[in-house]
This record gives C-alpha cells, structure tokens and sequence, in this order.
C-alpha cells in the first residue's frame, strides 16, 4: 500500500472538500475514508489510479482479499456467489424488482454479472425478453457462455466506448453490491444512463452500512487487508439517491432498509438534462455516526 495517492472529488455532488472520519484508521489498518463537507457522502477521497485498482482487482477479487465476515462464516476462501448469504441477497435484489416493475418482457443487463447468478434466476423464473451480463472476469465470462447467457468480458465504461455497443438497448439494468467496488461510481452510473431509454429502469443494491441501525462491528466491516480504494465508496440512501437523480435518474423506490441488511432503490431514466434534487446527509452527523458505531464494537465486540 506505498503507492501513490490523489484525492478525488465526491461522486455525488463533485466537492473537492472532505473530512476525515477520524475512527476508520482504527479499523483500516491506519488507512483513511473521508466524508464531503457538502454532501455527507462516505468515500476513499485518497486513491491509486484508476489504473493500480483496476489491476489489484483483476488479481484479488476471487483470491483471498474478501470479506471477513463471509470467509469466516462460510468455511469458503475468497468470493464465490454460490454461499447462501450471497443467493438471499440476490434473491432479495430480484424479488425487489419484480414485485415493483416486473421483469416479464424486459431486455434485462447485470453490469458486474459475476457467475450469472441473478440472470439465471430472472432467465428461469421471470420471463424476461432477454439476458446480458458485462462481467470483467474473463473466466466468469466463460461460465455465463456455459449457461447460454452473452456477455461482454469487460467493465460497463469499456461496453459504453464498444463501437458494437448500443445505447438504450436495454430496459433495466442492474447492479448488484458492484456499485460500491467500482473505481468511478459517477461514472458507472452516466455509462447506465446510456444504456437505458427514457423510462427504462436502473435498480442498485448495496450493503448499505451508513446512518442506519449498526448490523454488524467495524472489525468486520473494515478488513485491514483490503485496500480501502478497493471499495471506495458507502452510501447511506440519501448519497445513492442523490448519485442517482445528479445523473438523471428518478429515485422511484427505495426499500426499507432501516430493517434489512441491504439498501436497494429503483431509479427511473428521465429526460436528457433532467436532474432530481435529494436531500444531503449532515457530514457532522456522518462523523458522529462512526464514533458511535466505534463505541458499540469496542464495548461489546471486542
Ligand atoms: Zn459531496
């Protein structure tokens, strides 16, 4: 971790000005994640290039570098789909939609498509028009090939810039706990905005950890292992529908996360040009939020 960093301004309103959340290093192996003085928004404001991430991802995202809490739990080493608190999220992701929407019909896209999980299951239970995934794991690729499903080995900035690629093609598209891996998020999000027609539908689902109940403690949370710039960016809901209506999207939904484990909101493509103002998180408060949640595992946790 001597590589060299910059900072980057806030994805959601572009602030270069930002505070350090002063317990996180605690956790993060002395690493920093800072929160937007305007905006409240909790990301790796320090980072290597788009460059450095993108390599140590394409190395370490299904070698060891995961999640504590999952290798622990599951007995498995490094990320795999196929560990029931991966299918109850995803099933939670898929049920979320089509409950609210509906998938019957639909050209269906998973940017960060994994091991096709969630395509397989809307492919065999949900009738969609059709399925897609841009996956940047080559070897995943190959799986999705397996299962009759097409996809491009590549990250959705590369799918947008594909000469083969066709804007507004699809009419919803999903990403599932990807978001939040990404090197850019405002950048992912202006690449979906272009996928989508007006009216088609954009659903994110995270595990949101930020200004809600504390689900689990900052040891688990944080992996001092990990780079923080590997996951650069925490979203509380107002941040992602904030994110979400800069680009262009309407937040038409957003789950009730104060209760689950996970955050999910629809966003709905408007206009070209149209914005849609969300209400901004108290950095303060952000601050304050990550003290008590320091309280709380040092007390009970450790
Ligand atoms: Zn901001």
């Amino acid at each position: 971790m001597s590589a060299t960093l910059s900072p980057f301004a806030c994805d959601v309103c572009g602030s270069m000005e930002a505070a350090e959340i002063p317990v996180v290093p605690d956790y993060s192996g002395g690493q920093t994640l800072h929160t937007c003085t305007q905006c409240g928004f909790v990301f790796a404001h320090m980072r290597r290039s788009d460059e450095a991430i993108k390599k140590d991802w394409a190395e370490s995202m299904f070698g060891d570098a995961f999640d504590v809490e999952q290798t622990e739990n599951t007995g498995y080493t490094g990320y795999t789909a196929k560990v029931p608190a991966v299918t109850a999220r995803l099933t939670y992701a898929l049920e979320n939609f089509d409950t609210l929407v509906g998938f019957k019909g639909k050209k269906v896209c998973d940017i960060g498509a994994g091991e096709g999980d969630f395509l397989e299951m809307i492919k065999s239970r949900k009738n969609p028009e059709s399925v897609f995934g841009v996956e940047p794991s080559v070897e995943n690729c190959r799986l999705l090939d397996g299962m009759g499903i097409s996809c491009f080995a590549g990250g959705v900035e590369e799918y947008i810039a594909h000469p083969d690629t066709k804007k507004g093609a699809f009419d919803f598209i999903g990403l599932n706990w990807t978001l939040e891996n990404t090197q850019n998020a405002r950048r992912v999000i202006e690449a979906v905005y272009d996928l989508l027609p007006v009216g088609g539908y954009l659903q994110v689902a995270t595990g949101s950890r930020i200004l809600v109940p504390f689900k689990k403690p900052l040891h688990y949370y944080f992996n001092p292992r990990n780079p923080v710039d590997l996951h650069s960016f925490h979203f509380s809901a107002n941040a992602l529908c904030g994110l979400l209506g800069s680009v262009g999207f309407d937040p038409i939904h957003v789950n009730r996360y104060i209760d689950t484990d996970y955050l999910v909101v629809i966003g709905k493509k408007m206009e070209s040009g149209a914005k849609k103002p969300w209400p901004r998180d108290d950095y303060t408060r952000v601050i304050a939020f990550f003290e008590r949640w320091k309280k709380e595992t040092d007390e009970n946790y450790l």
